[in-house]
């Protein structure tokens, strides 16, 4: 069989192991961390760092592909593996994804809009740019954030910006204006070795503390904007000349044009309904793209709300398992901490027949 190398052993390479499993293939992991979820289920963990020269040159002598379940690894190490053996998403996916304001300036370039940004690399430059954004905006690091970390949202012109720069670590920043949304949606698009593109139904997410909470699937959008949505998938995988699955997150304003927030090059959490409500998940779909085979159907026959488990949501799960209309899925993590994403649960109903 055919063997596929992941860089990342959390829970996106586990369940990308578990579909990769189902169609033959199989999983080498490259995660230093020992006891990580994918660990389970892969065929062999390499226990090293993820630009570590050796442990790079054994994965790409034992793979015949190399992919990854995080947006963070490093550009040098996937042309390091590029050069030996095919590796999607393109190290040029990385690129665009991995710097807030490289991302922007990417989307903006794909003739997509995105919030107005400044770079800030100064105290003063914060000061000056909020100033132009009068007063509000939502600064970020520009590298490493996730699930809201790393940012600071300044609400109005009361919110002073005092030692703002410094809180952040001193490292470079954004600064974005800030977007009064009326919902955020995102999509799960795939893209083959022959350029087809597939798109899953875009999906309406709430946040919780910065983390997400639900994904609701058919979106409350009209059809122009998840077209909209889906031409920009197109726009962002055809630029990058992508194999693989991404995750693209927008806000929706009350006039349901699209706002593009940041693009993922893998699979992505609002993405974990498609398990239920899909004949062909989200992570199928990118071992099919990456091993260049045919695209799997992605239209949903459900509608759906995938809740994660996050923290203590974890002791829920009894109580989940006893429900006819839910499936549940949890990543293996022996113990739960307030914040870690321990599982999801996925609740389907009729698809409604108006829903785009
Ligand atoms: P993720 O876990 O999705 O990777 P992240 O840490 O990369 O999150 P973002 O997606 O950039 O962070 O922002 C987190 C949330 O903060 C967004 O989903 C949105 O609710 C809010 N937010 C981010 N940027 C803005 C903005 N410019 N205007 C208004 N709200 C924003
Ligand atoms: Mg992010
Ligand atoms: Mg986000």
């Amino acid at each position: 069989a055919a063997t596929i190398g992941i860089i990342g052993g959390g829970q996106l390479g586990r369940m990308l192991a578990i579909a990769a499993a189902r169609l033959n293939f199989r999983i080498i992991i490259l995660e230093p961390q020992a006891d990580c979820p994918a660990a389970q289920l892969a065929n062999r963990q390499i226990v090293a760092a993820y630009d570590d020269p050796a442990a790079l040159s054994e994965l790409a002598a034992a793979c015949d592909l190399v992919t990854y379940e995080f947006e963070n690894v490093p550009v040098a190490a996937a042309e390091t593996l590029a050069a030996r053996v095919p590796v999607y998403p393109p190290a040029k996916a990385l690129e665009a994804a991995q710097d807030r304001l490289v991302e922007k300036r990417f989307l903006n370039g794909c003739g997509i809009s995105t919030a107005r940004f400044h770079a800030i690399d100064s105290q003063a430059e914060l000061e000056a740019a909020l100033q132009d954004f009068g007063g509000q905006g939502v600064l970020k690091t520009r590298r490493l954030g996730y699930d809201g970390k790393g940012q600071k949202v300044f609400r109005s012109a009361a919110d002073s910006p005092d030692g703002a720069y410094a809180a952040l670590g001193g490292v470079p920043l954004i600064l974005e204006s800030f977007i009064a949304f009326e919902r955020e949606v995102s999509i799960i698009a795939a893209r083959a070795t022959d350029g087809a593109v597939v798109c899953f139904d875009p999906a309406e997410n709430v946040h919780r503390n910065g983390i997400l909470h639900t994904s609701t699937v058919p979106a409350a959008i009209p059809p122009a904007t998840a077209d909209a949505a889906r031409r920009s998938a197109e726009k962002i995988l055809a630029a990058l000349n992508y194999v693989g699955v991404i995750g693209i997150e927008f806000f929706v304003l009350a006039d349901g044009s699209l706002i593009a927030n940041e693009m993922a090059p893998r699979v992505h959490n609002s993405g974990h309904w498609t398990e239920a409500a899909c004949v062909v998940s989200q992570f199928e779909q990118h071992i099919r793209a990456v091993a260049g085979l045919p695209l799997g159907n992605a239209e949903r026959h459900s509608d759906c709300v995938m809740q994660n488990l996050i923290g203590d949501d974890i002791l829920a799960v009894p109580d989940w398992l006893r429900r006819a209309d839910t499936l549940v899925h949890l990543y293996g993590k022996s113990e739960w901490r307030p914040g870690r994403k321990m599982g999801h649960v996925t609740t389907l109903t009729p698809k409604s027949p108006i829903s785009p």
